[in-house]
């Protein structure tokens, strides 16, 4: 099989955060509860669509693996550096 095909496993297992992100919440994922970091109303607005949109691209792909940030990338074109600047936040 190949690793692309995300079969077998406990979903909430796979969506797993690297430790720097850990603290930003799972918004609008079925299985969660919505919680959010309200360290983060601190956050330039820029990095918050950040946020929604990495939890929104979670809806599609529950994983972090390369397909996840195409998709990322393709609604936050420097979603790199606005990442970075999270860090100061959370
Ligand atoms: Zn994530």
């Amino acid at each position: 099989m190949s690793p692309h095909a995300a079969g077998g496993g406990d979903p909430a297992a796979a969506h797993h955060h690297p430790s720097h992100e850990n603290a930003l919440g799972e918004l609008f994922l079925p299985d969660r509860t919505d919680t959010l970091n309200l360290n983060l109303v601190k956050a330039p607005p820029a990095c918050l669509d950040y946020v929604i949109i990495h939890e929104l691209c979670h809806i599609k792909v529950r994983h972090h693996g390369p397909d996840f940030w195409r998709m990322v990338s393709r609604y936050r074109p420097d979603y790199l550096s606005e990442r970075r600047q999270l860090k100061h936040y959370t």
